[in-house]
């Protein structure tokens, strides 16, 4: 089991490497090396404030905020950066063989481009192996957070949390991933359009040659909405 539990982890590492904007090197930080980060970046941020003719020092409001950015970034916003991949074990399931779909994970994340929210839903659907191995369902949601809580555009952080389920449901039989989201990048400069939304789906396996599997993981998530 723990040699099982080593192996996903290792492979989650990979999908950690080969997603665009990761760490370069040395992940996990520390506790140490995260507040030294926190001290580099509150110096660089106060620079940046400086550059944009900004008074901050001599604001209440504002003389921490260098601070207090630096920390969101590295404990909350690019969380997933610095932190380990999310632990993931599997559990026999009497050889259930039919979709598993959770629906409607929240999705808190950052637009590469302009570092602007982008807020949205996750719908994740995998089939187990046919032996019926399945994993902890809030693993799913914790996979949304480690991918979500760093900067991303939308298309690949679609394809680095497929990648993951991909990964983790050893030996599945397909896997589905669809993210609606809004992007303030949008809605709050350049265009100003507030309302609109962005939908990404990737399918592997039986969700891709299969139409009917399609249809019933976008069937449950219509269903979904009965919970509401
Ligand atoms: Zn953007």
């Amino acid at each position: 089991m723990e040699n099982k539990r080593r192996k996903i982890h290792e492979e989650l590492e990979v999908v950690q490497e080969g997603f665009a904007n990761g760490v370069a090197e040395g992940f996990p930080l520390s506790l140490q090396e995260k507040s030294d980060m926190i001290e580099d970046a509150t110096i660089a941020f106060g620079q940046f404030l400086d550059a944009l003719r900004c008074d901050w020092r001599n604001d209440p409001n504002s003389m921490e905020t260098p601070r207090r950015i630096a920390k969101k970034y590295v404990n909350e916003q690019w969380a997933g950066r610095y932190n380990s991949p999310p632990a993931i074990t599997s559990f026999p399931s009497d050889s259930y063989d039919g979709l598993i779909t959770e629906c409607n994970i929240p999705l808190t994340s950052m637009c590469s481009h302009h570092h602007e929210t982008i807020l949205g839903r996750v719908h994740i659907s995998y089939i187990p192996s046919e032996e019926g191995r399945v994993i902890g369902l809030s693993k799913l949601n914790r996979l949304v957070e480690y991918f979500g809580r760093r900067g991303a555009i939308q298309e690949q952080l679609t394809m680095a949390i497929h990648q993951a389920v991909d990964k983790v449901c050893i030996s599945n039989q397909g896997v589905a991933i669809q993210i609606v989201a809004s992007h303030q990048c949008v809605s709050c400069r350049g265009t100003n359009h507030q309302g609109a939304s962005m939908v990404t789906t990737k399918l592997s396996g039986n969700y891709f040659t299969k139409p009917e599997v399609r249809n019933e993981f976008f069937d449950a998530i219509k269903s979904s909405h009965m919970l509401k």
